[in-house]
């Protein structure tokens, strides 16, 4: 497409009607004013308050902003003790001890935005352009699952050759490709196809969800918006902050129910992002019945050619990063937390243990770097910097020795245990039951189809304290049909069969 049909192809992206009817008298959903005085009401929240919202966080409720302000504000040492110590207690009721793995898969680097901290930007001429053909994705895809991975996330800037037509095209050439797992020689395939993408009207976002996307994931990246007007100049699409701010409003209204929220860490104040990402999921519970399927906080590494992503003074340090984890992973209980492979192993580690439920392994963020693995991929070649390059089994194994059980789960997508249902039954932990059943059987296929002789006698240790677990569990004993067909499963997944789910 030349000059004059991409400017054609962007005046027809967004959509005012798509915007103004998700206001709540006649106001958006982020309002500076308001978070900044919540903030300073709670300067110097009372340690009974704090213990009072902490019992609320327990019985998985989302937070009120006042109490995630106050949560943000604790200066006590011994405090943060109490708040951590919650945060872990909440993860183990409603996610017990799963880390849900992922990778992702970078198709194009086209990109018509200039946001000031990303490698990808339009301006940015030391960025080499490509996009995956059918054929590179499909070659991709067979590297991932050669790792042993089930789930990925698709990723695409923001261009018309890579709009909603080319994502479909490789939502299919993903799931149409089989592998053989190495160690067993049983066929294996990407179960679940994420994408992370621009913000897009709803008539594409049904195309989507006829394509099958799990969850679909749009950043907002700050929600101050004298930030956002500051890195995303205003004449671009990505430069309009309410297109954005309802993008994952649109989602639902279209049918994919499953959205997953987040917000780059290191453009503006930290404590005003956590409490942007909670009015997020305030509005969407407040609209829809439905919280986001996960929140990100990927904080800012740096990216070629980006001054910014160097300098920024709204850097998030490692101390603050854990105190963000701690206080998102109370104030929206049933989401799901991901740690990227942005961060360093140590602090991926320490945050893993803090609440979050998923992870990447084996990341390879260059547009074709996953099977082109010889090829010299000029480290800062990249949309941003990874901090964590370990291969899967290094992480499983690691997790492992923490007492974490490594899930590929996809069945609650597959099983419409999404959007209202599967939080009903998160906000109940209902959802941890099926999901630790799910999580012991893609392990069970890990453990046989991919893992080092290390990794194994870890995860074997494991996979046993799992199973004692369910079976003396009151709640699967009050449902003998489901233990059965759990055993069933279990037994045929040593026997031989792929894919079984409840
Ligand atoms: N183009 C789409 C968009 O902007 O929504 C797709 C996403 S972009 C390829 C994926 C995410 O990477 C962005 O939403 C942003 O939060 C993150 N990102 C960009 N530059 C980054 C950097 N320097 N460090 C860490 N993350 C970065
Ligand atoms: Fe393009 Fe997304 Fe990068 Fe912005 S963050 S330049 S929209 S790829």
């Amino acid at each position: 497409m030349g000059v004059t049909g991409t400017k054609e192809w962007k005046k027809g992206i967004i959509h005012n009607a798509e915007i103004d009817k998700y206001l709540i008298d006649g106001k958006d959903y982020i309002d500076n004013e308001s978070i900044f005085s919540a903030l300073t009401r709670q300067s110097n929240p009372d340690p009974h308050f704090i213990r009072d919202i902490l019992q609320k966080s327990l019985s998985i409720k989302t937070l009120a902003p006042d109490e995630t302000a106050a949560l943000l504000q604790v200066k006590d040492p011994e405090l943060w003790q109490e708040i951590n110590q919650t945060a872990i207690a909440v993860k183990k009721k409603v996610y017990d001890n799963r880390i849900v793995f992922f990778a992702p898969l970078y198709c194009a680097n086209h990109c018509v935005n200039n946001c000031a901290y990303c490698g990808f930007r339009e301006a940015n001429n030391l960025e080499v352009r490509r996009i995956l053909t059918m054929e590179e994705v499909k070659r991709e895809t067979t590297s991932v699952l050669k790792e042993g991975h089930k789930r990925l996330i698709l990723v695409f800037g923001e261009h018309p050759s890579t709009d909603v037509d080319y994502m479909i095209d490789c939502i299919k050439a993903v799931y149409s490709v089989t592998d053989i797992a190495p160690k067993s020689g049983q066929a294996t395939n990407i179960r679940r196809v994420n994408i992370n993408a621009a913000p897009m009207e709803m008539a594409k976002l049904r195309k989507l969800k006829e394509a099958g996307i799990g969850t679909y994931q749009v950043f907002q990246e700050t929600y101050h918006r004298e930030t956002f007007a500051n890195v995303h100049p205003s004449h671009t699409l990505k430069g309009h902050y309410r297109w954005r701010l309802y993008a994952l409003h649109r989602a639902i209204e279209a049918g994919v129910d499953d959205v997953a929220i987040g917000a780059l860490f290191g453009l503006y104040n930290w404590k005003f992002e956590v409490m942007g990402l909670l009015h997020h999921a305030l509005d969407l519970e407040r609209q829809f019945g439905i919280g986001p399927h996960t929140i990100s906080f990927p904080r800012m590494t740096p990216a070629l050619g980006s001054w910014l992503s160097n300098n920024s003074e709204y850097m998030v340090s490692d101390d603050h990063f854990k105190k963000l984890v701690a206080v998102l992973r109370l104030s929206v209980p049933t989401a799901g937390m991901i740690v990227t492979a942005r961060e360093k192993a140590a602090i991926k580690r320490e945050v893993l243990q803090l609440g979050c439920t998923q992870t990447d392994a084996s990341t390879r963020i260059g547009i074709g770097a996953y099977s082109d693995q010889q090829k010299d991929f000029n480290e800062e070649s990249k949309q941003f910097t990874i901090g964590d390059p370990r291969d899967l089994d290094a992480v499983i194994q690691e997790v492992g020795k923490l007492g974490y059980i490594s899930s590929f789960c996809t069945a609650g997508y597959r099983c419409g245990r999404t959007g209202e249902t599967i939080m009903g039954m998160l906000s109940h932990c209902e959802e941890s039951k099926f999901c630790k059943l799910n999580a012991v059987l893609t392990y069970r296929e890990y453990l046989n189809d991919y893992a080092s002789p290390a990794t194994k006698t870890i995860g074997e240790e494991l996979i046993q304290k799992e199973l004692e677990e369910i079976e003396n569990s009151d709640y699967f004993r009050q449902k003998p049909h489901l233990l059965a067909r759990f055993r069933q499963d279990y037994r045929s997944i040593i026997d031989g069969q792929r894919d079984l789910y409840l």
